[in-house]
């Protein structure tokens, strides 16, 4: 029996960039915006927090932003990100503070995903072995090395495992080294599949399209993880959400209110 009671999707910010990007070799000159997303699993074992978003003082702070996004490495600059949607002020409106999570599971370490973790470091953080060894490296330059060098409580996972009935941490490796997709089944309803970024858009589920970027290249393992993920899918009847994909995550926000 699942442990699930609560699910909320979370808006916590938006990137305007190229859609190659999120698509290998299609989308070129093709500006998209992406969500940046955060999801609050609420269980009766404690909560969990799957990505924490970027760093709010890498993209106020002007010398941060300078040194971090305005680079030739980031053509398209940072995201755009409001007070409000930091995750402490996103969960205030939910009646919690940070400490109310107990565990942050990172899908993996790239700026938009990991960026938040210094508004969780009282929290567990999960996160592949495989993950933190290579944004330690770093392996791309969408990891930005101060975002985790902080004394956190890491809690490195090496296979895929339960974090509390009814919900699965899902190896997908190919977009980066280390990354991972989560199963939630909820109290009542379709289990949702959250892709993280081994499929940023519908389009990419649909047509089996890798990433933009691959981990050394591996377009082969990017795709094998989107068609597991879509094997899972059918064998559990769940929902198998992308993650930066614009439509599909408004036709599905309901923030404050939850999926149950
Ligand atoms: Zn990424």
């Amino acid at each position: 029996m699942t442990a699930v009671r609560k699910f909320w999707p979370i808006l916590t910010g938006i990137h305007r960039y190229e859609k190659t990007l999120s698509t290998r070799g299609r989308g070129v000159g093709e500006i998209i915006e992406a969500p940046i997303l955060a999801y609050l699993i609420e269980t009766s074992q404690g909560r969990i927090l799957y990505d924490v978003g970027c760093d709010y003082a890498k993209i106020v702070d002007p010398v941060q932003r300078a040194h971090w996004y305005e680079s030739d490495e980031f053509p398209f600059g940072p995201p755009q990100m409001t007070e409000e949607q930091r995750l402490p002020n996103r969960l205030e409106k939910l009646g919690l503070r940070p400490q109310d999570v107990d565990l942050v599971f990172c899908g993996h370490l790239h700026f938009d995903h990991g960026g938040g973790l210094s508004e969780m470091a009282h929290a567990e953080i999960h996160v592949h072995q495989r993950e933190l060894d290579a944004a330690r490296e770093p392996a791309d330059g969408a990891y930005f090395a101060s975002d985790f060098a902080g004394d956190y409580n890491w809690c490195p996972q090496c296979a895929e495992y339960a974090l509390a009935p009814g919900v699965e941490a899902i190896e997908t490796p190919g977009h980066t080294a280390g990354h991972m997709s989560m199963l939630i089944e909820l109290p009542t309803g379709a289990p949702i599949l959250l892709a993280g970024d081994a499929a940023d858009l519908t389009e990419n589920l649909v047509d089996e399209v890798p990433p933009g970027l691959c981990w050394r290249d591996r377009e082969d393992l990017a795709r094998a993880s989107i068609r597991k993920l879509k094997r899972l899918a059918e064998e559990m009847g769940a929902e198998l959400w992308p993650n930066h994909d614009m439509a599909f995550f408004l036709a599905r926000n309901r923030f404050p209110d939850f999926f149950d």
